[in-house]
């Protein structure tokens, strides 16, 4: 499997560098309007494959952009997880999104929002330990 593989079958344009900002593509970055993920073509593992299909999970649900900062980054963890195993096989463990947990956990408290009943799925997400 190839990240180019992945990118047809996630139904989104990739972009390795003919951009011209070929630095930006380590990280990676995706252009919602465009429907591209610029990436840097690579040998897949586990959390480069994650944070792709974060990238594809922000042009899919780019009709939120308008959420929370915490809620996004839950959805896309949520589709990142969810399609790996479905699609692709791969059990993205929980430590990957540690730092993600992290910040949507202090999102969450400065927003004032943990304890709301609406948002209790992404606060059990948040808490999980590894
Ligand atoms: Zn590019």
């Amino acid at each position: 499997m190839t990240y180019r593989e992945i990118a047809e079958k996630e139904d989104v344009l990739l972009c390795v560098g003919d951009c011209g900002l070929a630095g930006s593509h380590e990280k990676g970055w995706s252009n919602p309007s465009r429907g591209t993920v610029h990436w840097r073509d690579r040998r897949i593992t586990r959390m480069g494959l994650r944070r792709f299909l974060m990238l594809v999970a922000a042009i899919k649900h780019s009709h939120n952009r308008g959420q929370p900062k915490w809620l996004q980054v839950y959805e896309q963890n949520s589709y990142a997880y969810h399609r790996a195993l479905s699609e692709y096989r791969v059990r993205l463990s929980r430590k990957l999104s540690q730092t993600d947990r992290a910040n949507v956990r202090y999102w969450m408290g400065k927003d004032r929002v943990l304890g709301k009943p609406e948002n209790r799925s992404v606060a059990q997400w948040a808490m999980e330990r590894d």
